[in-house]
């Protein structure tokens, strides 16, 4: 999608600090970040709101999760403990409308999250 930031991102057509990327899926270090290490990881292809996924899309959610897991364990944070969420709509917190999986760890979390 031409207006999509994170398309942009995915593409290269706008620099991010990237930390892993394959044909599916890239993961950038978030810009404005809320805890130590906290990372997006997204799929290449535009997908504007989890309501937007189908039972199609089952492979590609996993591979995010796998993905984040891996790099959780290459940031040194997957022993001690990391939070993994995906804001859905406004009214969960979500601003750019392609789905990104957000990674956090270096610190603890309070629960419930605000
Ligand atoms: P949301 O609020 O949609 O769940 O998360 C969007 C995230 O994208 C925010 O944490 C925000 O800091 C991050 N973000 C917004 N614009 C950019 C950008 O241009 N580059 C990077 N790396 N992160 C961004
Ligand atoms: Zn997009």
């Amino acid at each position: 999608m031409a207006d999509c930031l994170f398309c942009k991102i995915a593409s290269g057509a706008m620099t991010s600090d990237i930390v892993y990327e394959d044909e599916n899926c890239v993961a950038f270090r978030d810009v404005n970040p809320q805890a130590p290490t906290h990372i997006l990881i997204i799929p290449r292809r535009h997908v504007g709101t989890l309501n937007d996924l189908g039972p199609e899309d089952a492979a590609l959610v996993g591979e995010l999760t796998l993905v984040a897991k891996q790099i959780a364990r290459d940031e040194g944070i997957a022993d001690d403990g990391y939070r993994l969420v995906w804001n859905c709509n406004r009214g969960a917190g979500q601003s750019v409308f392609h789905i990104h999986l957000h990674l956090l760890g270096g610190r603890t979390f309070g629960w419930p999250p605000g």
